[in-house]
């Protein structure tokens, strides 16, 4: 798009703060409709979340902010976030010991960031407030859209509940809903085109905790404000529970604890609460003495039990009217660490196309032959290149979505299984001693890389299909070689066991059949 166009993004998460910079850094007029009052108004609860709560960032988020144009927005965001260049395993061996164990993440020394994901939309809502083309709407919820006219119809919410809700009608070119898990703006759109929809809610429930940090005042000698190492995102895996904290720049960290259903459902019965710390004790050893029990006790009363929900849909678009980025389009389990990466890395690829079609020559050919508008020539671009977003950007979405459901279970199990260990040692090794082979493992790739998410499956694919023909080769081979020279050596003692275990099973079989 080069002419400037209304705009409308429905939404300012992260995602539709970040579409509709991008959009006015492009001369768009742009507006934003958000649900909620403004997020730096200190009354506003976060939808969903109790207080704001840490995310882990990595490259693909990264890259797509460092691409908005707006240096001061990368260099603001960097500066407020924790490297964690590994994962912490905590548990307890079979002697009753507690242990921690660091999983680097990256051989070549790579990082993901703890960063505020309420400092992060503020600071994107903060410098949308500096450009003259961008108007916020707080308090307006979509409740109606006719993509075929381009409008959308919006209700005005007082804080005064009895007060009657007014409604606004509103025009644009291009609305971009970003308005996350549960869009409207999606819902609207399925009335327009034939989307294929899936959504599936995971047997687990998220609650959140709060490790307080280190009374440092007290103290004469330096110390650390962090009662548990920065610098790693830590687990207490478990067959079907985890416990996970992230740390954050007051030496606090934010913990989630995710557990089937039932695991809640047994402890809200319990009327004192006292099965609680019983349960983390139990489960997720050394917790209680990071979180006193009572502490634990009231976050779980306090806290809401959150659901999980991953949404695959298709297509994202309909028509040069609308266009769905991030939960909007692909709601996803958060065991990757990539919900809010992926949905930054849409508004990213949806305007880089949007920028490919706006310089091809076709619809100004038509413009300037008399047979388009200007408008309609626009319209025509854009329709070709939300197409092609569609056509792009669904299977990478489905593809990583795929991945985080598979992740819950590494995090929760593989994490501590031979297996898996080996595998990413032997992908690690290939990766430094062989660089030019290009291998990584598939966790680098996703989260310290932009390749496709679906080009990032195929090739962890094609690297474990060649792993497993090196280890057959490897270890397989000269078991088969020792089996044949064995089989020379011990010929006749061989043969004649064999006969037997023939006759037996021919007799098993006329006994059973016969
Ligand atoms: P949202 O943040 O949901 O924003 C949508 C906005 O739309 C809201 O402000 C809402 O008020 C507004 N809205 C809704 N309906 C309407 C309407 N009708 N009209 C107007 N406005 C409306 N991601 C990561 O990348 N890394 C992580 O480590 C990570 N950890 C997570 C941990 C947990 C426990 C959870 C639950 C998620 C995690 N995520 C993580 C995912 C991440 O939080 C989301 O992917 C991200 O917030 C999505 O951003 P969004 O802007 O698309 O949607």
């Amino acid at each position: 798009m080069v002419d400037s166009e209304k705009v409308i993004v429905v939404g300012a998460g992260p995602v539709g703060s970040l579409a509709a910079l991008y959009a006015a850094n492009r001369g768009h007029a742009v507006e934003i409709y958000e649900l909620r009052s403004d997020l730096r108004d200190p009354s506003t609860t976060p939808l969903n979340f109790t207080r704001s709560i840490n995310l882990a960032l990595s490259e693909r988020g990264i890259n797509a902010m460092r691409q908005a144009g707006q240096s001061k927005l990368i260099d603001h965001v960097m500066a407020a976030t924790i490297p964690m260049r590994g994962r912490m395993i905590h548990g307890r061996r079979p002697n009753g010991d507690l242990y921690e164990e660091s999983q680097d993440y990256d051989v070549h020394g790579r990082s993901i960031l703890a960063i505020d994901r309420g400092g992060l939309n503020k600071r994107l809502l903060d410098i949308l407030e500096e450009m003259p083309n961008v108007k916020f709407f707080f308090n307006h919820k979509l409740v109606g859209a006719d993509f075929g006219k381009r409008k959308a119809w919006f209700e005005v919410l007082r804080k005064d509940a009895s007060a009657k809700h007014q409604e606004v009608e509103v025009d644009f070119d291009l609305m971009i809903g970003a308005d996350g898990a549960h869009s409207a703006v999606r819902y609207h759109m399925m009335k327009y085109t034939r989307m294929s929809y899936q959504q599936e809610y995971v047997d687990t429930l998220w609650c959140e905790f709060q490790i307080q940090p280190e009374d440092v005042s007290s103290r004469s000698l330096p110390s650390s404000k962090f009662r548990i190492s920065p610098n790693h995102l830590h687990i207490w895996p478990g067959r079907d529970f985890m416990f996970i904290a992230i740390p954050s720049e007051d030496g606090s960290f934010t913990c989630t604890l995710f557990a089937p259903a039932a695991f809640f459902e047994h402890l809200e019965a319990d009327p004192r609460g006292s099965q609680i710390p019983t349960a983390f004790d139990k489960h997720f050893p050394g917790v209680t003495s990071l979180i006193p029990p009572e502490e634990l006790i009231a976050s779980f009363r306090k806290n809401p039990h959150l659901p999980l929900i991953s949404i695959k849909c298709r297509p994202h678009h309909y028509s040069s009217s609308v266009v769905i980025v991030g939960d909007a389009a692909h709601a996803m389990v958060p065991f990757y660490g990539q919900g809010m990466n992926a949905g930054l890395e849409d508004v990213r690829i949806l305007f880089d196309i949007l920028d490919k079609h706006s310089r091809t020559a076709d619809s100004s050919l038509a413009v300037e032959a008399g047979s388009l508008s200007p408008a309609a020539a626009r319209a025509s671009q854009r329709g070709l290149a939300l197409t092609e977003y569609t056509a792009v950007r669904v299977p990478d979405a489905h593809a990583i979505n795929d991945l985080a459901l598979q992740n819950y279970i590494e995090m929760r199990a593989s994490v501590l299984s031979p297996t898996y260990r080996l595998r990413k040692a032997l992908e690690e090794w290939l990766s430094v001693y062989f660089p030019r082979l290009g291998w990584q493992t598939k966790y680098s790739r996703v989260s310290f890389g932009n390749e496709r998410y679906s080009e990032v499956v195929a090739k962890s694919e094609r690297q474990g299909r060649v792993l497993v023909r090196g280890l057959i080769s490897g270890i397989g081979l000269p078991l088969i070689a020792g089996g044949i020279a064995m089989y020379f050596r011990h010929r006749r003692a061989i043969e004649a066991g064999v006969r037997g275990l023939l006759s037996s099973a021919t007799l098993y079989m006329v006994e059973q059949y016969l």
